[in-house]
């Protein structure tokens, strides 16, 4: 059974790009008589907004959207700190001290996601004092995984590569897992066939494959979808001042036909659809 999901984080709330995202992923999953899960992403405790995950259902509710909701990210943490030490057990993770400002400080090389950790602390003695991340050994992960694969159901077959992106976190130094670390498991724990989200998060999938390979966990399919852009041609974000869902379903605006209206591809002025 085909079984998709959404999985925002509660740091802020859900505007129209959210919603978007939430029903392709809601009628993927009708189409094809499966089920769509809402999980929320709370690994980020310092971030993460206690009344949110309500607000969220209700906005989902409002837009009339039907879902089976998941264990949170903050019940979790034990397995995440489980599968870490597994990984780092066996030589795939090593620790960092380093801050931001020092990793800045190296002038590092730019990637997919800002800033390439140059490695500095691979191999080294570190300050049994300073706080620790674990970073992934992506050189020495690549050198032993066989090529890997993953499929994508609106941009075709991709071979895993997630050297560009360097050494990224695994474990944070406030949490026992970064969002690759515990997205990943959680769609494996869920059982996640089809794991749906906006285009903008397309390149973290080589992470996701690499990790799936090294902790034994079965590989679903992707549908990374275009995402909307506002009128700076930028990804919509509360910040930049379009209306949340919350903004909406408080004004009274009828969120079924909101909802129609996005699957029709009709998006409020100013607002379109980028490009694939
Ligand atoms: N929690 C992420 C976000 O809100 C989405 C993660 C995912 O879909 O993999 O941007
Ligand atoms: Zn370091």
């Amino acid at each position: 059974m085909e079984v998709t999901r959404f999985a925002p984080s509660p740091n802020g709330s859900l505007h129209l790009g959210h919603a978007f995202s939430a029903i392709a992923a809601h009628d993927i999953a009708q189409q094809r008589g499966g089920k769509f899960q809402l999980r929320i992403e709370d690994i980020d405790g310092v971030r993460s907004l206690p009344d949110k995950p309500d607000e969220f259902r209700e906005d989902l509710a409002w837009l009339g959207l039907e879902w089976e909701e998941v264990p949170a990210q903050s019940t979790r943490l034990e397995t995440y700190e489980a599968f870490a030490r597994n990984l780092l057990a066996r030589g795939y993770l090593y620790p960092c001290t380093c801050t931001r400002n020092e990793i800045m400080a190296l002038k590092p090389r730019l990637g997919p996601e800002g800033a390439v950790y140059p490695g500095t602390c691979k191999g080294q003695m570190l300050d049994p004092e300073k706080p620790v991340a674990l970073r992934l050994d992506v050189d020495r992960a690549m050198a032993e995984l066989p090529e890997l694969f993953w499929e994508d159901e609106v941009n075709g077959t991709q071979i895993a590569d997630p050297r560009p992106f360097g050494d990224v976190i695994l474990v944070r130094k406030d949490a026992p897992a970064s969002y690759h670390l515990a997205a990943t498991l959680d769609d494996a724990a869920d059982g996640v066939t089809l794991v749906t989200r906006g285009q903008d998060l397309f390149a973290m999938t080589h992470i996701h494959r690499v990790l799936q390979e090294l902790l034994g966990l079965p590989v679903p399919m992707w549908h990374h979808h275009p995402i909307l852009l506002g009128e700076d041609g930028e990804k919509l974000a509360k910040r930049r001042g379009s209306p949340s869902l919350a903004d909406r379903r408080k004004a009274g605006e009828d969120g079924k036909e909101l909802a129609e209206q996005l699957r029709l591809g009709l998006f409020p002025a100013g607002i379109t659809l980028a490009s694939a």
